[in-house]
């Protein structure tokens, strides 16, 4: 049965399992500024442009979504930043009036430039990674960054006055395992929140191995208890960051445990790739071409949304990521859309 939209009741997305899709990660670019050691291979190739959908084609889905009861979009790459027009994107999202919630996944590299034009389109919240405060090291995990424009980056987005500020940190033993102090403190002198996040088995990484440079969540909460007063907190966001407060700030913990606490049984999200591949599952291949399905109709949002609905069908219950030396999957997390 076809659903009208103009009439009918509003069109949910739900899989296999019940779970209800409201939540889209779209990546708008496989590039990036900068090379973090567990996300891009070094002498990475990039998509030739010709492949990634146009700004116009992300606008269009966003709005096929919105329409489909996704109340959450978050930009993401890739760097997002770095595509040239990007606010043109943003400030397309910021009018779709189901959307309650446009957020943005960024290094911080830009954030200096257009915090502000971000937060004029309608940007709400936005997540910043940063796996080390110290420069030399910071340089070494992103092989090329500087650490003093993304700390200017943060910056921005804090002064900006986003509805909420996360960091993003990536916990590798022996890497920056050492940081998890420093770096919860700097959060707080923020007022923002910080995740920390295992790393997952996404394409081929050199120069380090997966399994040793695992540090589980679990040991990164240890190490925060021995310096804060951790709170217990029921809050969660329907996505896979289970949370601690610190006590006396406002500071939230998260913690994104792929290994340790498998996450998928309420999960809410699928991504878009920036090729268009819509991905049922960060750590499965299970996906629809929906760069097909844009361009075979270029002014019938019906059929696409109906791709899209179709596409539920094959969400796989779980990642079932494996803690090994291997790559779990091909593809990088530039492809995925982290
Ligand atoms: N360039 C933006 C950024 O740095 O936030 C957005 C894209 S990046 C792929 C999104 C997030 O994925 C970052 O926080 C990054 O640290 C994380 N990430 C990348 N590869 C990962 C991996 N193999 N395991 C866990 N997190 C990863």
């Amino acid at each position: 049965m076809s659903q009208t939209i103009s009439t009918a009741p509003r069109p949910v997305l739900i899989d296999r399992y019940g779970r209800q899709i409201n939540y889209v990660r779209l990546s708008i670019t496989d590039r990036c500024d900068l090379r973090c050691v567990y996300c891009l291979s070094e002498g990475m190739t990039f998509l030739p442009r010709n492949q990634l959908l146009t700004l116009e084609e992300i606008a269009r889905l966003g709005r096929c979504f919105s329409e489909l009861g996704v109340t959450t979009l978050r930009i993401t790459g890739g760097e997002p930043l770095v595509r040239r027009n990007a606010i043109w994107l943003f400030e397309q999202l910021g009018q779709l009036s189901a959307i309650h919630d446009l957020t943005l996944t960024t290094n911080g590299t830009q954030l200096s430039r257009y915090a502000r034009s971000l937060k004029d389109a309608g940007v709400s919240r936005v997540n910043i990674s940063l796996d080390s405060l110290r420069p030399e090291r910071f340089r070494r995990i992103t092989r090329i960054g500087d650490l003093d424009r993304t700390l200017a980056g943060i910056a921005a987005a804090v002064r900006t006055g986003f509805q909420r500020v996360k960091l993003n940190s990536v916990i590798l033993k022996h890497r920056n395992h050492d940081e998890i102090i420093d770096l919860t403190r700097f959060a707080i002198e923020q007022g923002i929140d910080i995740s920390f996040i295992e790393e997952m088995p996404l394409g081929t990484v050199s120069g380090h191995d997966r399994v040793d440079a695992y540090y589980p969540s679990d040991a990164i909460r240890h190490d925060l208890a021995q310096t804060f007063e951790l709170l217990p907190t029921t809050e969660m966001t329907g996505g896979p960051s289970r949370y601690v407060r610190i006590a006396g700030t406002d500071t939230r913990i998260g913690f994104i445990s792929p290994h340790s606490h498998n996450f998928c049984s309420n999960c809410n999200r699928v991504r878009v790739t920036a090729a268009g591949r819509l991905l049922l599952c960060l750590g499965q291949e299970h996906g629809v071409d929906l760069r097909r399905a844009l361009r075979a109709n270029p002014t019938d949002d019906e059929r696409v949304r109906q791709t899209i609905v179709t596409a539920m069908e094959l969400k796989p219950p779980g990642h079932e990521f494996a803690l090994s030396s291997q790559p779990g999957l091909i593809r990088h997390m530039n492809m995925t859309g982290g």
